[in-house]
């Protein structure tokens, strides 16, 4: 995909949560169209090997160690990005936590924990990269929020809480930053094959008494094809929201679920 406005080599993308499963998935597609990848998360080990896959597919690549909801350690983050690529021109908040229970009994932690990684995450990276962003008279700024920004959804009121709100500061952002050439979206997956589904399969099994197997079906069975999304299919959506050919989409939330949602 095309992406003039903007050389190939310059283009920089800030990709949080980027250690396994969605993330790194992503950064693999982004470094495979040309663009130099600051893949992050708090695990080094995990953000080093993606680095190098990235690496080792022809790409450039550097592991950021940082936390998302930690202000300090994003400008952190950014600097060392800065410092080593460039300035940073595609930003990807994908770093996110899954967590379930009743609302009734609903431990105030779990509600803090969704919140501040789900959507104060969001409000912190976003507004410290924007500047330079900004600066550059482009961007593009993709937030992975899920169905669960779409839809209410049982046992999972703060998820659903979080997921809702990044998807309407991506809406707000949306307006506000199209002066700037900046576009801002949300993709909306359900349930995709990763590390954070293989926790909720988990916690389903010990909490349902089912098998493991029986425990995925019942996540198959919410999309009405059946399965799982894969992480390639989420980040082939990203890869397209980034190019050229995207550079009219901006606030919209591109669903991934099978036809699970639609609207
Ligand atoms: P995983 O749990 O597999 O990976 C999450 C990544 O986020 C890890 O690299 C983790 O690394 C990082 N992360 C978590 N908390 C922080 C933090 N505080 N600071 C920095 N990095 C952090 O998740 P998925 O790949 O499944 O999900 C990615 C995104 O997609 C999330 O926002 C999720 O809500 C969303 N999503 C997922 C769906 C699914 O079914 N899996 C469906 C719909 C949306 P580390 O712990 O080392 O920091």
């Amino acid at each position: 995909m095309e992406t003039p406005g903007k050389e190939k080599q310059k283009l920089i993308a800030f990709v949080t949560g980027a250690g396994r499963g969605i993330g790194e998935a992503i950064c693999i597609a982004l470094a495979g169209q040309g663009i130099a990848i600051a893949a992050l998360a708090r695990t080094e080990e995990d953000i080093q090997r993606v680095a190098g896959r990235c690496r080792q597919s022809g790409g450039t690549a550097i592991a950021v160690q940082c936390d998302v909801t930690d202000p300090t350690s994003i400008s952190n983050a950014i600097a060392v990005t800065e410092q080593q690529l460039g300035k940073i021109n595609i930003l990807v908040n994908n770093a996110g936590a899954s967590g379930s229970h009743k609302f009734l009994g609903h431990d105030d932690s779990l509600w803090h924990k969704m919140i501040n990684t789900n959507l104060n995450s969001v409000y912190f990276v976003t507004k410290a990269v924007l500047p330079s962003m900004i600066d550059q008279k482009w961007g593009r700024i993709i937030n992975i929020a899920s169905t669960s920004a779409r839809v209410g959804g049982k046992y999972i009121a703060a998820y659903t809480a979080s997921k809702h709100g990044a998807l309407g500061l991506t809406r707000a952002l949306a307006t506000e930053l199209a002066e700037h050439n900046i576009t801002v979206n949300a993709v909306c997956p359900g349930y995709v094959d990763t590390p954070m589904t293989d926790q909720t399969i988990s916690n389903i099994t010990a909490r349902a008494r089912m098998s493991p197997p029986e425990a995925r079906a019942v996540l198959e069975r919410m999309n009405p094809q059946g399965r799982l999304i894969t992480v390639e299919e989420v980040a082939a959506i990203v890869a397209f929201l980034v190019s050229n050919e995207a550079r009219g989409i901006s606030g919209q939330a591109v669903n991934i679920d099978g036809g699970a949602v639609q609207s």
